[in-house]
Protein backbone atom coordinates (compact mmCIF):
# COMPACT_ATOMS: atom_id res chain seq x y z
CA UNK A 1 0.00 0.00 0.00
CA UNK A 2 0.93 3.62 -0.80
CA UNK A 3 1.77 5.36 2.31
CA UNK A 4 3.29 8.29 1.09
CA UNK A 5 1.37 11.42 2.28
CA UNK A 6 2.26 15.27 2.17
CA UNK A 7 4.27 16.66 4.56
CA UNK A 8 4.37 20.30 6.10
CA UNK A 9 8.09 20.85 6.13
CA UNK A 10 8.10 24.50 7.67
CA UNK A 11 4.49 25.63 8.52
CA UNK A 12 3.50 30.03 8.56
CA UNK A 13 4.37 30.98 11.79
CA UNK A 14 2.13 32.65 14.12
CA UNK A 15 2.41 35.81 15.76
CA UNK A 16 3.29 34.49 18.96
CA UNK A 17 5.50 31.68 18.42
CA UNK A 18 8.66 31.58 19.73
CA UNK A 19 10.93 32.69 16.89
CA UNK A 20 14.28 31.57 19.14
CA UNK A 21 13.21 28.07 19.93
CA UNK A 22 12.57 27.84 15.74
CA UNK A 23 16.13 28.88 15.11
CA UNK A 24 17.74 26.68 17.89
CA UNK A 25 15.55 23.57 16.41
CA UNK A 26 16.66 24.31 13.00
CA UNK A 27 20.50 24.75 13.84
CA UNK A 28 20.46 21.19 15.59
CA UNK A 29 18.64 19.81 12.59
CA UNK A 30 21.13 21.11 9.82
CA UNK A 31 23.87 20.12 12.10
CA UNK A 32 22.78 16.63 12.22
CA UNK A 33 21.91 16.02 8.13
CA UNK A 34 25.81 17.81 7.84
CA UNK A 35 26.63 14.98 10.02
CA UNK A 36 24.70 12.25 8.16
CA UNK A 37 26.19 13.40 5.03
CA UNK A 38 29.47 13.98 6.26
CA UNK A 39 28.83 17.64 5.01
CA UNK A 40 31.14 20.21 6.60
CA UNK A 41 28.95 23.24 8.57
CA UNK A 42 31.81 25.34 9.52
CA UNK A 43 31.29 28.87 11.62
CA UNK A 44 30.56 31.02 8.65
CA UNK A 45 28.16 28.36 6.80
CA UNK A 46 26.17 27.93 10.32
CA UNK A 47 26.16 32.05 10.97
CA UNK A 48 24.95 32.35 7.40
CA UNK A 49 22.16 30.00 8.19
CA UNK A 50 21.14 31.38 11.46
CA UNK A 51 20.67 34.57 9.34
CA UNK A 52 18.63 33.28 6.85
CA UNK A 53 16.14 32.13 10.11
CA UNK A 54 16.73 35.47 11.12
CA UNK A 55 12.66 35.51 10.01
CA UNK A 56 10.00 33.23 8.14
CA UNK A 57 10.17 35.80 5.07
CA UNK A 58 12.67 34.74 2.68
CA UNK A 59 16.01 37.08 2.80
CA UNK A 60 18.03 38.12 -0.14
CA UNK A 61 21.83 37.66 -0.65
CA UNK A 62 22.51 41.39 -0.33
CA UNK A 63 20.93 41.56 2.99
CA UNK A 64 22.57 38.45 4.39
CA UNK A 65 25.85 40.51 3.51
CA UNK A 66 24.40 43.65 4.60
CA UNK A 67 24.07 41.59 8.23
CA UNK A 68 27.30 39.91 8.12
CA UNK A 69 29.25 42.97 7.45
CA UNK A 70 28.56 44.56 10.39
CA UNK A 71 30.09 41.88 12.19
CA UNK A 72 33.12 39.96 10.30
CA UNK A 73 35.40 42.37 8.38
CA UNK A 74 36.10 39.34 5.50
CA UNK A 75 32.39 38.48 4.81
CA UNK A 76 33.27 39.11 1.15
CA UNK A 77 30.17 38.76 -1.38
CA UNK A 78 31.27 35.92 -2.98
CA UNK A 79 32.85 33.55 0.56
CA UNK A 80 28.50 34.35 1.55
CA UNK A 81 27.58 33.39 -2.23
CA UNK A 82 29.54 29.88 -1.61
CA UNK A 83 27.87 29.94 1.87
CA UNK A 84 24.66 30.03 0.50
CA UNK A 85 25.01 27.54 -2.32
CA UNK A 86 26.77 25.14 -0.09
CA UNK A 87 23.79 25.55 2.33
CA UNK A 88 21.36 25.03 -0.71
CA UNK A 89 23.64 21.82 -1.67
CA UNK A 90 22.95 20.12 1.67
CA UNK A 91 18.92 21.06 1.62
CA UNK A 92 19.20 23.39 4.66
CA UNK A 93 18.16 26.14 2.73
CA UNK A 94 15.67 26.31 -0.34
CA UNK A 95 16.18 29.75 -3.04
CA UNK A 96 12.47 30.96 -3.81
CA UNK A 97 13.24 32.05 -7.18
CA UNK A 98 10.70 34.68 -8.30
CA UNK A 99 11.91 36.32 -5.20
CA UNK A 100 15.63 35.73 -5.42
CA UNK A 101 16.08 35.03 -1.35
CA UNK A 102 16.52 32.27 0.46
CA UNK A 103 14.25 30.66 3.49
CA UNK A 104 15.49 27.88 5.77
CA UNK A 105 13.95 24.35 5.43
CA UNK A 106 11.84 23.07 8.67
CA UNK A 107 13.19 19.09 7.73
CA UNK A 108 16.57 19.52 6.15
CA UNK A 109 18.13 16.55 3.71
CA UNK A 110 19.96 16.47 1.15
CA UNK A 111 18.24 16.82 -2.46
CA UNK A 112 14.51 16.91 -1.80
CA UNK A 113 11.37 18.58 -3.91
CA UNK A 114 9.29 20.83 -2.16
CA UNK A 115 6.82 23.22 -2.94
CA UNK A 116 6.62 26.58 -1.28
CA UNK A 117 2.94 28.49 -0.54
CA UNK A 118 4.21 32.25 -0.03
CA UNK A 119 1.85 35.21 1.30
CA UNK A 120 2.47 38.34 -0.71
CA UNK A 121 0.50 40.03 2.40
CA UNK A 122 3.39 39.45 5.04
CA UNK A 123 6.40 37.84 3.12
CA UNK A 124 6.19 34.59 5.03
CA UNK A 125 6.44 31.28 3.47
CA UNK A 126 5.75 27.69 4.09
CA UNK A 127 7.14 24.47 2.71
CA UNK A 128 5.04 21.76 1.80
CA UNK A 129 6.68 18.11 0.47
CA UNK A 130 4.05 16.67 -1.44
CA UNK A 131 5.88 13.25 -3.22
CA UNK A 132 2.41 12.69 -5.36
CA UNK A 133 2.46 16.12 -6.63
CA UNK A 134 6.09 15.43 -8.07
CA UNK A 135 5.58 11.85 -9.08
CA UNK A 136 2.72 13.34 -11.11
CA UNK A 137 5.24 15.74 -12.72
CA UNK A 138 7.42 13.37 -13.18
CA UNK A 139 4.99 11.11 -14.89
CA UNK A 140 4.28 14.21 -17.55
CA UNK A 141 7.29 15.46 -18.08
CA UNK A 142 8.29 11.33 -19.25
CA UNK A 143 5.05 11.02 -21.19
CA UNK A 144 6.47 14.50 -22.89
CA UNK A 145 9.83 13.06 -23.09
CA UNK A 146 11.09 15.82 -20.76
CA UNK A 147 13.74 15.14 -18.34
CA UNK A 148 13.35 17.26 -15.40
CA UNK A 149 16.55 19.09 -14.10
CA UNK A 150 14.74 21.13 -11.50
CA UNK A 151 11.61 21.81 -10.14
CA UNK A 152 10.38 24.59 -8.81
CA UNK A 153 6.68 25.77 -7.21
CA UNK A 154 6.14 28.20 -6.00
CA UNK A 155 2.19 29.67 -4.94
CA UNK A 156 1.67 32.90 -3.97
CA UNK A 157 -1.66 34.08 -2.36
CA UNK A 158 -2.40 34.91 1.30
CA UNK A 159 -1.80 33.23 4.97
CA UNK A 160 -4.23 32.35 7.64
CA UNK A 161 -2.97 34.93 9.63
CA UNK A 162 -3.31 37.78 7.29
CA UNK A 163 -6.69 36.42 6.47
CA UNK A 164 -8.08 36.74 9.72
CA UNK A 165 -6.30 40.33 10.50
CA UNK A 166 -7.32 41.93 6.47
CA UNK A 167 -4.24 42.01 5.29
CA UNK A 168 -4.11 41.33 1.80
CA UNK A 169 -2.52 42.98 -1.22
CA UNK A 170 1.30 42.70 -2.20
CA UNK A 171 4.18 42.79 -0.03
CA UNK A 172 6.30 46.08 0.26
ZN1 LIG B 1 9.89 30.94 13.91
ZN1 LIG C 1 13.19 21.79 2.47
ZN1 LIG D 1 0.62 36.49 5.67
Amino acid sequence: MNQVRETVLKSFATAAHDHGRCIKTALAKAEQACVTSGKRLTPLRRRVLELVWGSHEPVKAYELLALLGQEREQAAPPTVYRALDFLQDAGLVHRIASLNAFVGCGEPREGHVSQFLICTACGTVAELADPALSSRIADCAERLGFRVARETMEIEGTCRNCQKTGKAGAHA
